[in-house]
């Protein structure tokens, strides 16, 4: 006898595979609310390894590589909620809509990936009920309750960005990824100016927009809450003291953040 239910009606996730969803600090008061979309490399049972080697699923094209040990470390010294999503961005990109092409990637930043080609629309479907909409569903429900509570929440996504992309060198140790938000980014920027040592990417390595993001778009925007997505280059996170020493500046930061949004009383 299996001592946990079966999920009887998974198509693709087994009873013994972990949810989607990751959290810590759940039911925190902390205003900063940090989601990590592309925080997990994990590959459901049934789709094998994509027909991809070891090597490429070690890549930024499989996760954003180390941003999970920021992630946690930077909830942990906020005190802050952090909800993050266990399986690979290749199953399917939990920061696409789910209706465009890149959402379940034929191929990334040039690797082919044969399990995505050709799939399926019930097989994509799929992938989206058991791990994309869950992740989402739970974020809605982690804001919805903040709402009734009264708790501000200032949303911050956290990713990472390879050195090199499509053969172009990415000069920037951090940047801040935004579109509609005026209130954080900012404050963010000069913050990390401030720092004196950094070069600083402002909407660098790209841009957020509605159709190449969705957490943003969908949890921030959409909610009205303030915003931001915050990009570390990957090689500066690559071992666990540079995602010590990256958590604690931006904890570091955001906390001085956090005292001038209470006195703005925007919070
Ligand atoms: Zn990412």
């Amino acid at each position: 006898m299996h001592s946990r239910p079966a999920r009887a009606t998974s198509l693709l996730l087994d009873s013994d595979e972990v949810s989607p969803v990751f959290e810590q600090n759940a039911g925190s008061r902390s205003p900063f609310l940090l989601t990590s979309d592309h925080f997990g490399r994990l590959i459901p049972n049934r789709l094998g390894n994509l027909g991809l080697p070891a090597s490429e699923l070690g890549r930024h094209i499989a996760f954003d590589i180390g941003i999970a040990g920021v992630a946690k470390r930077l909830s942990s010294l906020l005190g802050a909620h952090l909800i993050a999503q266990h399986y690979s961005r290749l199953v399917i990109d939990c920061n696409r809509p789910p209706d465009v092409a890149s959402s379940i990637p034929p191929s990334s930043d040039g690797t082919a990936i044969p399990g995505n080609a050709g799939i399926a629309h019930e097989a994509g479907e799929t992938r989206r009920r058991e791990i994309f909409d869950p992740y989402h569903r739970h974020i809605t429900a982690v804001i919805d309750r903040r709402l009734r509570e009264a708790v501000p929440t200032v949303l911050v996504a956290l990713h990472s960005f390879t050195p090199v992309y499509d053969g172009v060198v990415r000069p920037w140790h951090i940047g801040t990824l935004y579109h509609r938000d005026t209130t954080l980014p900012p404050l963010l920027l000069s913050a990390l100016r401030a720092e004196g040592d950094l070069v600083v990417g402002d909407n660098e390595p790209y841009a957020v927009s509605d159709q190449t993001d969705y957490t943003i778009p969908l949890h921030g925007e959409m909610r009205g809450l303030i915003n931001s997505g915050i990009e570390i280059r990957q090689d500066l996170i690559g071992d666990q003291a540079g995602q010590r020493q990256w958590a604690d500046r931006l904890a570091r930061i955001l906390r001085e953040i956090e005292e001038t949004l209470r006195k703005q009383a925007v919070i």
